[in-house]
């Protein structure tokens, strides 16, 4: 799956438990942004390894918590994580008990393969996006704070 799937399936995640949006979208994509690189500068046979693992999302889980002092972040970012799996899980291989159980890795040549399932998907996670901003007034609140802090950003360091 791609960004938007899995952003879209976080925040439903998020909503349905009351969790920090933010925290649970980061989860949901820390999984591709650890092993997409690393397969794309060849130290990863597929572009699911370490980060496609329970290890790593625990590790992750820990780092949130130990960083934040906040279960509700924490929890939120590790749900995120678990949605990602659930989503990948639809389709090939996923090395979920890697480093614990040996995995026979398949080795892809790195490829940025967009198909219909794939556009699909991510059409469903716009949708389910769009949907619960509009239902979700902490949702609302969370992207707009969002975007006040990027936009701040932007201003103080490039105008
Ligand atoms: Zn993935």
């Amino acid at each position: 799956m791609y960004f938007l799937a899995h952003m879209g399936l976080a925040v439903l995640a998020m909503s349905i438990l009351s969790l920090t949006f933010t925290y649970g979208i980061f989860g949901s994509l820390l999984a591709d942004l650890i092993d997409k690189p690393l397969h794309f500068l060849g130290f990863a046979p597929s572009g699911r390894f370490i980060g496609h693992t329970l290890f790593a999302s625990l590790v992750a889980f820990s780092f949130t918590y130990f960083a934040t002092k906040d279960r509700k972040k924490s929890a939120a970012l590790f749900v995120g994580y678990l949605s990602h799996f659930l989503a990948d899980l639809c389709h090939s291989f996923l090395p979920l008990f890697y480093p614990f159980i040996s995995y026979r890795f398949p080795v892809y040549p790195f490829g940025l393969r967009y198909t219909l399932f794939f556009f699909l998907t991510d059409l469903a996670g716009i949708l389910i996006m769009v949907f619960i901003y509009f239902r979700n007034e902490r949702f609302r609140a969370e992207v707009k704070g969002l975007m006040r802090r990027i936009s701040g950003y932007f201003l103080v360091h490039f105008l």
